[in-house]
């Protein structure tokens, strides 16, 4: 009857060693998350594409109105 228990136990064992070191190679717990790239935001807003749609609200292709004013 015994025998039954020494494998689950070795297996139970075995899982909490796995969640140990799963749990040491969880990168960042401790520290804070990274910035959002903050550059690619801005650059976007600066940017339009030329063929987008003005963001003026003109209606115009961009490159067709603020864009060379
Ligand atoms: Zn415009």
């Amino acid at each position: 009857m015994a025998k039954g228990e020494d494998k689950f136990d070795q297996h139970y064992e075995r899982q909490q060693e796995d969640r140990k070191r799963a749990a040491k190679n969880r990168p960042g717990e401790d520290e804070e998350p990274l910035p959002p790239p903050v550059d690619t935001i801005r650059k976007d807003n600066d940017e339009p594409g030329r063929n987008d749609p003005c963001p003026c609200g003109s209606g115009k292709k961009y490159k067709q109105c603020c864009l060379i004013k």
